[in-house]
């Protein structure tokens, strides 16, 4: 993925990232709060490779990014080898358990699958430099956030074909290196 001239007229993450303002908001996870089936439910409504975690809905201050495929893995394991996990078992992406006692129910413990320093920027970066950090640290997405809220996410076809309807092209003919 080249810097090109057509990242020079200072594209910003906030023209590239998803979603689109028309588009339905970021699906986004909560640390804690939810239970096994919401989650189950996010991934089957959804196709995305991953989805951030975050405080609070209402903050959407960022935890941590988590994969769709590490999630589906874990969430089976628990559903299936974890003593009492049941569809309405809390999923947790918190360090410690505040409201777990000794009659509550299991909770799924997921901080471990969560990746803590995804890598963001903020709307305001310029496309030059996003393409320059996905190249250097061969990044798959990242996340843009707007006075430490999160707002959206970009990945690396989003660049692509960015770029290609930048340059008018068909994504599959700009080679990513
Ligand atoms: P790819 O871009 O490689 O197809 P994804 O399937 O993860 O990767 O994303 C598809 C589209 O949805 C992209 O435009 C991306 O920016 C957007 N997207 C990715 N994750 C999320 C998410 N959790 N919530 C909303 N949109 C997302």
């Amino acid at each position: 993925l080249e810097p090109k001239e057509e990242f020079h007229n200072k594209t910003l993450a906030v023209d590239v990232m998803r979603p689109r303002r028309s588009d339905p908001s970021l699906s986004a996870l909560r640390e804690s709060g939810m239970t096994v089936e919401d989650v189950e439910r996010l991934i089957s409504d959804t196709t995305y490779s991953g989805f951030p975690v975050v405080i609070t809905q209402e903050s959407q201050i960022l935890v941590g990014f988590v994969l769709r495929k590490d999630l589906v893995i874990s969430l089976e394991n628990a559903r299936r080898y974890q003593n009492g996990v049941v569809s309405v078992s809390a999923v947790l992406f918190t360090e410690c358990d505040p409201a777990s006692s000794a009659n509550a129910l299991p909770a799924v413990k997921l901080r471990s699958i969560l990746d803590l320093s995804p890598f963001t920027v903020t709307v305001h970066t310029p496309m030059e430099i996003v393409v320059d950090i996905f190249r250097k640290l061969g990044l798959r997405q990242c996340l843009v956030t707007q006075n430490g809220r999160l707002l959206g996410i970009i990945t690396k076809k989003d660049i692509l074909k960015h770029m290609a309807q930048m340059a008018n092209r068909d994504p599959d003919s700009i080679l990513f290196n």
